[in-house]
């Protein structure tokens, strides 16, 4: 530390003013900030070390006077660790991962790098931007459709709740009559920019307006209807066409049904998912419509013509052979679900059940028992009990 020219290291002369010390200073620390030098950090902050000292010692009028009485500040003689240079009190340290960590005995210069840091150095900006366009929030709607509506597509009117634009004061927050005005505190940028003056020069920070909430304008006098919001929750009409095929849980988008956006931004989007009700005969598998079709053992045994209903209410003739077993699946195609991207269009599939009766008249148990003689079979048992006893 003995030696050094502290007025050549700043560039100044020895009658310096202190005006003149603070500027040559700023001007170095921001060249040899270790920060600004990625590319050879350690003659950087040999550099802005070397500056600090001069500057620290220089801008304080005693220490000067020592300095330049004896070539040093230091009374404990060059510079030992004990002096108010040396040691780890420097006035700034690197951490292990290369940034700063603190600048020491730094005094009230810590407390300008401190916000300088945590502000815009370098471009970046920690206050985010509130002033702009905003996008208005999507809307979710839960909509029942039954079984049918969804076989068939069909057009349903929804009732939502979002904010629509007042029509007093057509969304400018103003009562009629009235005017928003700029703010005056931000100017109209939403914004504030703190300019600070620190020994880099002049810095800025930037934070949102308190005083609009960062929107960059004031209503002095609000629209009684929406109190200043320019909008106004509003139960709305929706009309939503459901395409035939439609399953369940499938989503349906309405877009700009959503709520509106801000400063000019679009609208939100209105999503509204179907839930298909359970029928009482008719289930859905894929693009299939499944049913379960009851049959007597005599149109199983025999054959028959049977009258199938169909999802959109009409009936199909459908000829079952002789001997169709229990649980015998039948396919009419081409009358399942749509697809509601293409025009394939899935099939109706049953399943007979055959149905063995339970009480028979005199004539048809007569009957049955000469059958089962030519069927080469035991006469059923009397009803009496399992074993006939
Ligand atoms: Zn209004
Ligand atoms: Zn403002």
């Amino acid at each position: 530390m003995a030696g050094k020219d502290y007025y050549e290291i700043l560039g100044v002369q020895k009658n310096a003013s202190d005006d003149e010390l603070k500027k040559a200073y700023r001007k170095l620390a921001k060249k040899y900030h270790p920060d600004a030098n990625p590319d050879n950090k350690k003659e950087a902050e040999a550099k802005f070390k070397e500056v600090n000292e001069a500057y620290e010692t220089l801008s304080n009028p005693e220490k000067r006077r020592m300095y330049d009485q004896f070539g040093t500040a230091d009374p404990q003689g060059f510079g030992g660790a004990g002096g108010p240079f040396g040691g780890r009190n420097g006035y700034y340290s690197y951490s292990s991962s290369g940034g700063f960590d603190g600048f020491g005995d730094f005094g009230d210069l810590g407390d300008i790098f401190s916000s300088f840091f945590g502000g815009s150095f370098g471009g970046r900006s920690s206050a985010k931007n509130t002033n702009g366009p905003r996008q208005g929030a999507d809307l979710r709607y839960n909509l029942d459709i039954t079984f049918e509506e969804s076989f068939l597509g069909t057009e349903k009117q929804i009732s939502i709740t979002r904010n629509e634009v007042c029509n007093t004061c057509h969304g400018e927050g103003a009562k009629p009559g009235t005017k928003k005005q700029t703010c005056s505190m931000c100017h109209g940028t939403g914004q504030i920019k703190q300019t600070q003056t620190t020994i880099f020069g002049q810095m800025q920070t930037v934070r949102p307006c308190t005083t609009c909430n960062g929107t960059g304008e004031i209503i002095p006098e609000p629209c009684l209807e929406c109190r200043g919001k320019g909008t106004v929750r509003k139960q709305v009409k929706v009309t939503v066409r459901i395409p035939a095929g439609i399953d369940e849980n499938q989503t349906i988008v309405l877009r700009g049904e959503g709520e509106p956006g801000e400063k000019g931004g679009g609208k939100g989007d209105l999503y509204i998912t179907v839930h298909v009700k359970r029928h009482s005969i008719f289930t859905r598998k894929g693009q299939d419509v499944l049913c379960e079709v009851p049959i007597t053992f005599t149109q199983a045994t025999l054959g028959a013509d049977l009258e199938i209903p169909m999802v959109d209410g009409s009936k199909e003739t459908y000829r079952i052979p002789d001997g169709t077993q229990p649980g015998t699946k039948f396919t009419i195609r081409g009358k399942g679900f749509k697809n509601i991207n293409n025009s394939s269009q899935g099939n109706f599939v049953f399943t007979v059940l055959v149905q063995v009766p339970k009480r028979l008249t005199k004539e048809q148990r007569d009957l049955m028992v000469e059958l089962a003689k030519t069927m080469n079979e035991q006469p059923p048992i009397k009803k009496k009990g399992i074993f006939g006893i």
